[in-house]
């Protein structure tokens, strides 16, 4: 043994061959590891000559090493508590333990600590079977020069892990804050809306009645003021039932099951049968898909599309087309019409709750029919958009996965 390395060994007064210490930090070179002042190693070795012959390696590649040095598993066990290793350095082979087993050990204690295991011979085979079941590297024993920068590459993996690890928890935190800061902003919303209704009812039924039984008996201003007010009330009832329809959407009380959307689709036309002789629109729509979803929200969805196709109309009598298409594991469902189209820099804002391009004189409406559709598709695990230029129609698209796809996300 190195006579440095032997005039440091620590534990003098224990069993001759039990646990040794060896300090090998005198001969410090150039290049330590950055992160470490001094590596802590906890080798797994019965011969003394090898344990040496490690330490001095470690030493030679630039390390400050301190090294405890190990031969059963119970000494293991003690001195990862007591000396808290950042590699351990493990023979494949001893008499009375096998170095792999120290991986176990590791591992019960759920100790991310790398183990690299340094053998006379070991075959291929079992070098790469003794790497999946979790040894960082290994280093053959005529080989030990290329021990420092196993090392090295050993602790940078950890540190880039645990760096990894560490996004991810961040990631997964961020996701369940948000998760559940959205439900409590939805839980807002829905009592919110609910509760301001009764008030509001109040507020529009005496107003009326003052509109009712004093109209011509105060001034002419008077009458208007009340007019206003009155108005006001009942536009404010439309709006918050429109919220409670919003909050409404996703909320427990829906239900999965098969949709057959041609079906679905053929009622929503019988619903909207005046709309359309009003307008004298034509749908055509074919072959569309059975989905797996809420039925009461498909035919909402198809509503509000289609009836957004009439309502925003050009000149020409309103031709709307329904169609759907499998892309990969989703259907893309298609609504397009050649209405008044739509500025592009506006296709993402109209899918926000009360947003409008338009003035209710313009067009009549409070702006939570699209908001209602996206918030439809999204909670059947899809995306929605629309494809439009000013004057040239619109195309509104959206995605639901397709029903095999579809256990997984409702
Ligand atoms: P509302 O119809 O009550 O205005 P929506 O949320 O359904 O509310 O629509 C938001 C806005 O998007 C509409 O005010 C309109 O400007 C625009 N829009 C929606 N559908 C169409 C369409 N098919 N063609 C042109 N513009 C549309």
């Amino acid at each position: 043994m190195n006579p440095d390395i032997k005039n440091d060994i620590k534990n003098k007064d224990r069993e001759p061959g039990s646990e040794r210490s060896v300090r090998a930090s005198d001969g410090m070179t150039a290049s330590p590891a950055p992160q470490f002042t001094e590596l802590r190693v906890l080798h797994v070795e019965d011969n003394e000559m090898d344990a040496a012959l490690v330490a001095e390696a470690l030493r030679k590649g630039g390390f400050s090493i301190s090294v405890v040095v190990v031969q059963t598993e119970a000494e293991f066990e003690e001195q990862l508590r007591a000396h808290r290793p950042d590699v351990v350095i493990a023979d494949y082979n001893l008499p009375q333990w096998k170095g792999m087993e120290a991986l176990e050990v590791l591992r019960r204690g759920g100790l991310d600590i790398p183990l690299i295991l340094v053998s006379g011979a070991l075959g291929d085979v079992t070098a790469v079977e003794c790497i999946k079941k979790g040894a960082t590297d290994y280093v053959l024993k005529d080989g030990l020069a290329r021990l420092p920068e196993a090392v090295r590459r050993a602790l940078q993996e950890k540190h880039l892990l645990g760096l990894r690890r560490q996004a991810e928890e961040e990631l997964a935190r961020k996701a369940e804050e948000l998760a559940r800061s959205n439900a409590e902003l939805e839980q807002f919303a829905y009592i919110a809306s609910h509760d301001l209704q009764e008030p509001l009812r109040m507020v529009a039924s005496y107003t009326q009645l003052l509109g009712e039984r004093y109209r011509g008996k105060l001034d002419e201003n008077a009458d208007k003021y009340i007019g206003y007010a009155s108005e006001g009330a009942i536009r404010m009832q439309t709006l918050i039932q429109d919220l409670l329809a919003f909050s409404r959407v996703g909320r427990k009380n829906s239900t999965s099951r098969r949709v057959d959307c041609d079906a679905e689709m053929a009622e929503v036309m019988m619903s909207m049968d005046l709309a359309m002789r009003e307008s004298g629109a034509r749908v055509t729509y074919a072959a569309l898909p059975v989905v797996w979803a809420d039925r009461s929200r498909m035919a909402q969805l198809f509503q509000n599309l289609i009836g957004n196709a009439i309502k925003f109309r050009g000149k020409d009598a309103p031709e709307i087309s329904v169609q759907a298409e499998k892309v990969g594991s989703q259907w893309l469902f298609s609504v397009s019409d050649n209405g008044i189209g739509i500025e592009p820099q506006y296709a993402e804002n109209i899918f926000v709750v009360f947003r409008r391009l338009h003035t209710r004189a313009e067009y009549p409406g409070n702006g939570i029919g699209l908001a209602i559709c996206k918030k439809i598709v999204e909670h059947h695990g899809g995306k929605i958009w629309v494809e439009s230029e000013r004057g040239h129609g619109s195309t509104f698209k959206f995605t639901l996965p397709s029903e095999a796809e579809t256990d997984r996300v409702i």
